[in-house]
């Protein structure tokens, strides 16, 4: 077991996973001096090379979970450029050409590639896009030495047979573990959650939602002789028919990041990342406007992303075991909201399980955690799925009044939490 010194906790906890989930959880536990040990199937922690956007709620989160982490997102994140756009999600255009009428226009007054209107977020509590790499490099510098074991990929959780009610799992290399609890932060393949929900509960795996994405950079100088200033700098987002791309800064704004969406029935394939050609990426946008084709055009090595989302299960735990992060409740990205639910996750449980002293105190606390955490996060998947649908014009069609409408408000929610009454809430759930 793995800790970083003198505990006054009689118990273990083993975290699994060292994604974003599983380093704000353990450097939120660390800082109580919870005695913790973080097993991570890879050899080294890491990241892809792509952006992650966070919105208010995200920085508000790693504001209250632990100063470290909100100084590395400070030392990451990148806004939009331009000032006046501090308060703006994303400027919205129509990106795709067949929406044009007659007359060549998408709405009155403009045509493809326009600024139709711009989706307010108010900038509190830090919000931004970072480049995925660095943010996890600025977390795993606040993890001590010891505190993880690489190579480690768990493949069966048990009970243990010493009568102690602890959990011993088994990873793949053939050796074991025993500690007084988990937290599966192991994703959304996760194993934890099939053995938490069961095998056979179809809640066990996550569904392909209709939707895959190209993943790609463009570096900034090269984007803003592409698109100019405006939409280059700043958070853009371009609506079609079954497809729709966005773009927004990180790296201090020397990179345009660029997630382009596309739709398909089913995905039968095994791996949810595979390789494809600049070719396919420019048939499934043939047909959109000028803004969207340069985009298109400009990214290298494309690799296709299927994305995919848990259906809801019943709880968050079971005995000593609880999920956390997209182990729990895996979303679509189409509010760029999942990675800022692994961070409010972290803030709520690292907080409840400060106050466990025993293992009773701990299922008390993942109790309290799955009550005021699952409804929340389980609505945003949902809603992500809806949002996704709305920006390809399936939900109400490409009638951009309501679009225009729904995007004002559809987020607020998510977006203005007040994750003190929050946390609030689940202590007293976890006193009773
Ligand atoms: C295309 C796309 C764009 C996105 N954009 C955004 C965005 O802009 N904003 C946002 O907030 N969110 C976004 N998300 C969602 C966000 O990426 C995820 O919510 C977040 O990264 C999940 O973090 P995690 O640590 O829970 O899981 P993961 O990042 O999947 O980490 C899981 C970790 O567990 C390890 N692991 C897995 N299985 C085992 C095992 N059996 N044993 C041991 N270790 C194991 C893995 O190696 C990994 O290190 C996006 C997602 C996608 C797909």
């Amino acid at each position: 077991m793995a800790s970083t010194g003198s505990s006054s906790k009689s118990y273990s906890i083993a975290v699994v996973g060292g994604g974003i989930s599983g380093l704000c959880l353990a450097i939120g536990l660390l800082q109580y001096d919870i005695p913790l040990t973080i097993y991570e199937a890879a050899p080294h922690f890491g990241e892809i090379g792509a952006g992650v956007a966070f919105g208010p709620n995200a920085g508000r989160a790693m504001e209250l979970l632990s100063p470290k982490i909100y100084q590395a997102f400070l030392k990451c994140k990148t806004g939009n450029a331009d000032n006046s756009k501090s308060d703006s999600w994303f400027t919205i255009r129509v990106g795709d050409a067949r929406k044009e009428d007659k007359e060549g226009y998408v709405r009155e007054g403009k045509k493809v590639g326009d600024a139709l209107f711009d989706v307010p977020m108010h900038s509190g509590g830090g919000r931004g896009g970072v480049y995925r790499a660095h943010f996890l490099d600025e977390l795993v510098k606040e993890v001590p030495d010891g505190v993880a074991k690489f190579d480690k990929r768990l493949v069966e959780l048990g009970e243990a047979q010493d009568g102690s009610g602890d959990v011993v799992l088994t990873f793949a290399d053939g050796s074991t573990a025993q500690h007084s609890a988990i937290i599966g932060c192991d994703g959304i393949k996760s194993l934890t959650r099939k053995w938490l929900v069961g095998r056979d509960n179809p809640a066990s795996k996550a569904v392909f939602s209709g939707k895959y994405a190209y993943r790609g950079l463009i570096p900034m100088d090269e984007a803003v002789d592409l698109l100019g200033d405006d939409a280059a700098r700043n958070s853009q987002m371009y609506l079609g028919y079954h497809g729709h791309l966005l773009t927004f800064p990180i790296a201090h704004g020397k990179t345009m990041n660029v997630v382009a969406f596309s739709s398909r029935d089913t995905w039968e394939d095994e791996k949810w990342v595979v390789a494809t050609s600049k070719q396919d990426m420019e048939d499934d946008f043939q047909g959109w406007g000028p803004h969207v084709t340069k985009i298109v055009k400009a990214m290298q090595k494309p690799d296709i992303w299927a994305l995919f989302e848990h259906p809801p299960c019943d709880t968050y735990t079971k005995g000593r075991v609880c999920l956390l992060g997209d182990a729990a409740h895996a979303t679509t990205p189409h509010q760029g909201a999942g990675a800022g639910q692994c961070i409010e996750d972290s803030y709520i449980l690292a907080n409840l399980v400060k106050d466990a002293n025993d293992v009773n105190g701990l299922q008390r606390a993942f109790s309290a955690f799955d009550q005021v955490r699952r409804e929340r996060t389980q609505k945003i998947v949902k809603t992500s799925h809806e949002a996704g649908q709305m920006y390809e014009f399936e939900l109400f069609g490409d009638d951009l009044d309501k679009i225009e409408e729904s995007y004002k408000h559809r987020m607020r929610w998510i977006w203005d939490i007040d994750l003190e009454a929050q946390l609030e809430q689940a202590q007293q759930i976890m006193k009773q």
